[in-house]
């Protein structure tokens, strides 16, 4: 069965960055995705179409067509103060908050001190170029649930 719209794929995949240094790895036969419902990011998703169960293929993925490029005007220093008292902020600490379109986005702080809170709303990846290695385990049909859902689900059913 060929990728394409409405599929649901299982892959196997191991994301490294330009060092080698791998970043994320599918575990063996977990990773199940629903085709061109923009689970995935685009670069992955644009190279998997019209693949079949059992290839493998490289595929470099450009900030663009991955998780953006780096913005600095995400960068921003904030008064301390607008964090709770008890919450525990530190360099490297991360935390959801909403983003300029009202998503929810992954904000890492940079650096604290006694009054400002350096924090980057850049997702973690913005600005790299990603290094998938993949390979295709399954495709099947989805089912109208799934469609209707926008996603995948695993093989215990619902996940989520
Ligand atoms: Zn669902």
């Amino acid at each position: 069965m060929t990728i394409a719209e409405n599929k649901v794929i299982t892959l196997h995949y191991t994301l490294t960055d330009d060092e080698g240094t791998v970043i994320d790895k599918s575990d063996d036969g977990t990773f199940l995705y629903l085709h061109g419902a923009g689970n995935i990011i685009p670069g992955l998703e644009s190279a998997l179409t019209g693949k079949t169960s059992g290839d493998e293929l490289k595929v470099t993925v450009e900030p663009e067509n991955g998780y953006g490029v780096h913005d600095e005007a995400r960068k921003e220093t904030v008064p301390r103060e607008m964090f709770p008292n008890d919450s525990e902020i530190e360099a490297g600490s991360q935390f959801q908050a909403e983003g300029p379109d009202g998503q929810m986005i992954t904000v890492t702080v940079i650096a604290v001190n006694d009054e400002t809170v350096t924090i980057d709303g850049n997702h973690p990846l913005a600005g790299m170029q990603l290094n998938f290695d993949v390979k295709v385990i399954d495709v099947r049909d989805a089912s109208a649930e799934e469609q209707e859902h926008g996603h995948a689900h695993g093989p215990e059913g619902h996940h989520h």
